[in-house]
């Protein structure tokens, strides 16, 4: 699992990712607002620890945008203090839980295991893009009359792009998703997996396409008539 801890406060912040390692969380710190929303924006993190009172972006900026860029990432507001209507302003904002600080671990271990839960809760079952649907239980993409079987790797390749489909993932969060950090795997692995999803596009006579965007990353698109 991977947590953005996003706090200025430079020793909190190192306690807070230590904690997190001991657990085995991946945890990866920044410091302000407007760098905050950038890394939460990637999609890479599963649940996001977001300070209320930041430099050049507040708390409540982060996740309002990143909820209008309609990025669900679970959000957990931290702030030094302990009013009902900080409160109310996160929430409404669309942060999922609130704590105040100073807090114990073991009360922030807790909430973070219920966020996860929660994400799990909201968990879809199918994914949609123009008439390609992918079944989150049984790996199969189906369009139309036809549907393929997809492998693991196609299958979480495919799933990041449906789940964001006006972003542009890059071959880097790719490789960080699926294959993880402790992976050797490099830049022609995610190509090979596109080529393959590709493939199985053009047999299910989908109209869809990866789309690449030179140095940068892949799209889903949804293509022209086929003839
Ligand atoms: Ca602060």
């Amino acid at each position: 699992m991977r947590v953005l801890i996003v706090e200025d406060e430079v020793r909190l912040a190192e306690a807070l990712g230590q904690i997190l390692e001991e657990q085995k969380y991946q945890a990866e710190i920044v410091h302000d607002g407007e760098l905050g929303l950038d890394y939460a924006k990637s999609g890479l993190y599963d649940i996001i620890i977001l300070d209320v009172m930041l430099p050049k972006k507040s708390g409540f900026e982060v996740v309002r945008e990143l909820r209008a860029a309609k990025i669900a990432t679970p959000v957990l507001l931290l702030t030094a203090r302990d009013e009902v209507a900080d409160k109310v302003t996160g929430l409404d904002c669309g942060a999922d839980d609130y704590m105040t600080k100073p807090f114990a671990p073991e009360e922030l271990l807790a909430r973070l295991r219920a966020l996860s839960r929660r994400q799990g809760d909201v968990v879809l079952e199918e994914l949609t893009f123009a008439y390609l649907t992918l079944n989150l239980s049984t790996y199969s993409l189906r369009c139309g009359a036809k549907s393929v079987h997809l492998g693991f790797k196609e299958f979480e390749v495919l799933k990041l792009l449906m789940t964001n489909p006006q972003m542009i993932i890059s071959k880097e969060t790719l490789l960080l998703k699926v294959w993880g950090t402790e992976s050797d795997a490099e830049d022609n692995n995610v190509e090979a997996y596109v080529s393959f999803l590709r493939k199985k596009f053009f047999y299910l006579g989908s109209r869809v396409t990866i789309g690449t965007l030179r140095k940068v990353g892949y799209r889903l698109e949804e293509g022209g008539s086929r003839t």
